[in-house]
């Protein structure tokens, strides 16, 4: 169990931007075998698209920004091209 005890402010919903899962055009992949249950990835996505519990990822918000496969510190996450974009 985490005891990190920050929560994202909002959760991923439909805004002024539309769906933003429309934009990716790279999609991120975790590798949870690497991952260390850090949760920077799901403090540092701005759309809050990224699950606490399951590292699970809503495609339908992530807009492919590739933040959380910067701040990974384990390497886990690979941002993947999206077929036919
Ligand atoms: S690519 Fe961007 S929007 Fe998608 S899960 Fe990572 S940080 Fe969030
Ligand atoms: S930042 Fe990387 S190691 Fe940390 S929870 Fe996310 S995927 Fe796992």
């Amino acid at each position: 169990m985490n005891n990190c005890s920050v929560y994202p402010l909002s959760q991923a919903v439909k805004g002024a931007g539309g769906k933003t899962g429309n934009w990716r055009t790279v999609k991120p992949v975790i590798d949870l075998e690497k991952c260390s249950g850090c949760l920077l990835c799901w403090i540092f996505c701005p759309e809050a698209c990224i699950g606490k519990n399951d590292r699970s990822i809503d495609y339908t918000y992530c807009k492919g920004c590739g933040i959380c496969e910067t701040e990974c510190p384990k390497k886990a996450i690979v941002m993947v091209k999206e077929e036919g974009k």
